[in-house]
């Protein structure tokens, strides 16, 4: 008798699929940026985001070492110093902007606690803030806001033209909800507001409202079942894991890199022995700072 595993291999063509989705935020080195890009266009198949949707849902196999480049938040820095690259190398990407922030001098709201508490505590602060829910979040901020006698923290998001000019060169404008709340620290309501907005706003920008990428990769059983019923179609995660065997579009994943990352490292990362090593490194450093105290 065939081993199950065979049988499965030869009935889905998707079984063996492995795809590689790489997830930036801001692009501060344009010259160590271009490297990888060479690296990966020599290396990998890089794939238009929209065929995704037709290989998950037809059942087209993927490419051998197909791959996919994706920016988080939607920063300027992306029009400035990534997409000149994409542009010329005519490079595929999606990036997933928060709507809220489209056209604004608003900041990104960890950036707001690390400029009202400075140093090592705002960070700190932050990474406690995204475990609150969402409602003490927001009342949080605007606390800030008002007891500091700091002058509000602006700078520039990426305005309406920018973003129609990388669509129109081929960039995939998607959805990265409208005010980036923790979807796992939000009410139902809240979940479907982020959602219906952020959506109705793409949809009337005519960009892509139903690809989303979670906001810190946070989710719950409840956030994934309200993109579900709002029609979403892709969803990203943030968990530094490559996608093996059948991709679930409700939980892609993606291989966490940044700009600054040297190319030995971020060979090290596309290899996937990185997120399998990471999990045993950091407990090794959780212990040691126990047996420190
Ligand atoms: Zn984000």
């Amino acid at each position: 008798m065939l081993p199950e595993i065979f049988i499965i291999k030869l009935l889905d063509p998707l079984y063996k699929a492995l795809m590689k989705v790489l997830v930036y935020h801001k692009i501060a080195s344009k010259k160590q940026f271009e490297k990888q890009i060479h690296y990966l266009k020599n290396n990998y198949e890089i794939i238009n985001p929209l065929l995704l949707e037709d290989y998950i849902n037809n059942r087209i196999p993927l490419p051998e070492n197909a791959l996919m480049i994706t920016f988080d938040d939607g920063d300027f820095s992306i029009y400035r110093n990534a997409y000149p690259i994409l542009k010329a190398e005519k490079i595929p990407a999606i990036i997933f902007v928060i709507t809220g922030l489209i056209g604004t001098n608003r900041p990104f709201w960890w950036d707001e606690i690390e400029y009202f508490i400075e140093g090592k505590e705002g960070r700190a602060k932050v990474w406690e803030v995204k475990k609150w829910s969402n409602t003490n979040r927001e009342i949080f901020l605007k606390r800030l806001r008002k007891e500091s006698n700091k002058q509000e923290l602006e700078y520039r998001q990426l305005s309406l033209t920018e973003l129609r000019e990388m669509h129109d060169s081929g960039i995939v404008i998607a959805n990265h909800s409208h005010t980036h709340p923790m979807f796992d620290q939000c009410s139902l309501e809240e979940l479907e507001n982020e959602i219906k907005i952020s959506s109705n706003k793409l949809k009337k920008l005519n960009f892509i409202s139903d690809a989303f990428a979670y906001p810190n990769g946070n989710f719950s059983r409840k956030s994934e079942r309200t993109l579900k019923e709002a029609g979403m179609k892709l969803v990203f995660l943030f968990d530094h894991k490559i996608n093996r065997g059948t991709i679930n579009p409700f939980r892609i994943s993606r291989l966490v890199v940044n700009d600054t990352t040297p190319i030995w490292k971020f060979k090290f990362i596309l290899s996937g022995i990185h997120s399998r090593i990471l999990p045993i490194t950091k407990l090794i450093g959780k212990i040691y700072r126990k047996i420190k105290k």
